[in-house]
């Protein structure tokens, strides 16, 4: 029977829950799931791309096969032979992964919330880019940091800038391959010397990378992962080349490391559920990505173009874009006069969404910056959201 309960809880909130903020953008996107809004604030892959048969054929198989395994609890540190699977893709000529340093995890987002657990103490220094992913920053916080950015300039991230903020910090968090929110990637040379320095600072790297099999052209970039095992975290993810309802995502670790990350998984979630890791392998494991990753690539290419070309038709001059090779995003600095934020309210009266820079910044941010994604809209409503997006820049000149 239920009670009276005349005086109810008045919680009181631990000080780390109090900190929690929503992030902007899953704000944003409560207004922009309206079907009459030209959306470019998202972070979504597109759905035309999940490739829904493939999975249904593996889930059946998965079940009929070996169902009894798929639904059991299995292993914190994930499904051997798709870790194996993992450590095979990330080895190159020089640099062997193991098997052992790959955990699973519930899509990578847990892994920057597991990195944070184990590395980050209150006040710690952190070290991010300047803007970075809002998300990992998130994730960071709730372990309550001091954020340092590190510079960046037209080719991301300026390695140089890294020593004169090292002091103390317990790791760099960086995005080397077109990079949310800016879709900027690093040249070689600066991967290089990004890596020696953190090497000789002793500071570790993370690499997040969900972007990176996402190149429109040419060969992919060495992973920094390749460049010093011993010294990068790696964050792969499937969400971008398969489909990120499933939430699956991986860390390439150092051992010490990787068995701590999985002392805190286990506290957290047990593992990552089996029958996803092991309807996942049955996908991958013969070579499915090889074809279905160019069918992204072709089609984010297009409508990134279609971006770009209308760009350049619509907006003002003032306005200025990164150019990226990959990924799903551009990012645009209006004149400083311009506020993003202002730009957002009239933009929506106008049935177009983007992202403010402005959280994208871990410390003292651009106001006059935004991203937009363009791998959701058709070309023909890209061209007609940028037309009106640079008639109302223009006018607030
Ligand atoms: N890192 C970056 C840079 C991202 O953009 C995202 C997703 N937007 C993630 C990590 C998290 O991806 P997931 O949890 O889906 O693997």
């Amino acid at each position: 029977m239920k009670i009276e309960n005349p005086n109810p809880i008045q919680w009181q909130f631990s000080e780390r829950a109090q900190g929690l903020q929503s992030s902007f953008i899953r704000e944003i996107l409560k207004i922009t799931q309206r079907p009459e809004i030209i959306s470019f604030a998202g972070g979504l892959p597109s759905p035309a791309t999940f490739p829904v048969e493939r999975m249904k054929a593996a889930y059946d198989k998965v079940l009929s096969e070996t169902g009894k395994v798929a639904l059991q609890y299995g292993p914190t540190d994930g499904y051997a032979p798709l870790r194996e699977w993992i450590a095979n893709s990330l080895s190159t000529e020089g640099t062997k992964i193991l098997p052992e340093q790959i955990m699973m995890v519930s899509g990578s987002q847990q892994a920057l919330d597991l990195i944070g657990k184990v590395l980050i103490d209150e006040g710690s220094r952190v070290l991010v880019e300047t803007p970075s992913y809002l998300g990992a920053l998130q994730a960071f916080s709730v372990y309550r940091p001091e954020f340092a950015s590190v510079e960046t300039d037209d080719d991301g991230l300026v390695p140089s800038s890294i020593e004169g903020v090292a002091k103390g910090a317990r790791l760099l968090y960086a995005l080397p391959n077109f990079q949310n929110p800016t879709g900027r990637s690093l040249s070689l040379a600066r991967r290089q010397e990004l890596v020696e320095t953190c090497a000789r600072l002793q500071l570790p790297l993370i690499e997040d990378d969900p972007y990176g099999a996402l190149s429109y052209s040419g060969e992919p970039m060495p992973k920094l992962l390749s460049m010093n095992p011993d010294g990068v975290i790696y964050m792969g993810s499937f969400s971008k080349v398969l489909t990120p309802g499933i939430r699956l995502g991986y860390v390439c670790a150092p051992l010490p490391l990787v068995r701590r990350l999985e002392l805190a998984k286990q506290a957290a979630d047990l593992h990552t559920a089996q029958l996803t890791q092991m309807v996942v392998h049955e996908v991958v494991k013969d070579g499915f990505l090889d074809e279905h990753i160019p069918t992204i690539r072709t089609l984010y290419a297009n409508q990134c173009q279609a971006m770009l070309d209308a760009m350049a038709e619509h907006f003002p001059a003032g306005v200025s874009w990164t150019k990226p090779e990959g990924g799903m995003f551009i990012w645009v600095t209006l004149p400083k006069s311009v506020d993003a934020m202002k730009l957002l309210d009239t933009a929506i009266a106008s049935r177009v969404a983007f992202v403010p820079g402005a959280p994208f910044y871990a410390n003292e941010g651009e106001t006059n910056t935004l991203r937009l994604s363009f791998v959701t809209v058709p070309p023909e409503r890209i061209r007609e959201g940028i037309a009106i997006l640079g008639k109302l820049i223009a006018a607030m000149l």
